[in-house]
């Protein structure tokens, strides 16, 4: 049962990781192509899930950066007393 909470941890950290090093990721609808394929004709148009950027935010990525931006926050706020 230790192992298991362990392992959870260790995914959890490195998650945090990747995400704070590279919060973005090809949009998996278009590819990061920015433009899909209609279904019956051959027409193109912007992707609605990325809103046409071709990449999008990984999970957890909103809520570490704020983690990461209330961090820096603190230390300038600590700096300047
Ligand atoms: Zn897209």
């Amino acid at each position: 049962m230790l192992t298991v909470l362990v392992a959870v941890l260790v995914a959890l950290a490195v998650a945090a990781v990747v995400v704070a090093a590279s919060p973005t990721r090809d949009c998996r609808r278009c590819g990061g192509k920015r433009v899909i394929r209609t279904a019956l004709t051959r027409r193109t148009r912007p992707c609605p899930r990325c809103h046409a950027t071709g990449r999008h935010y990984r999970r957890g990525a909103v809520l570490v950066h704020r983690v990461i931006q209330a961090v820096q926050a603190e230390r300038r706020n600590r700096k300047e007393k």
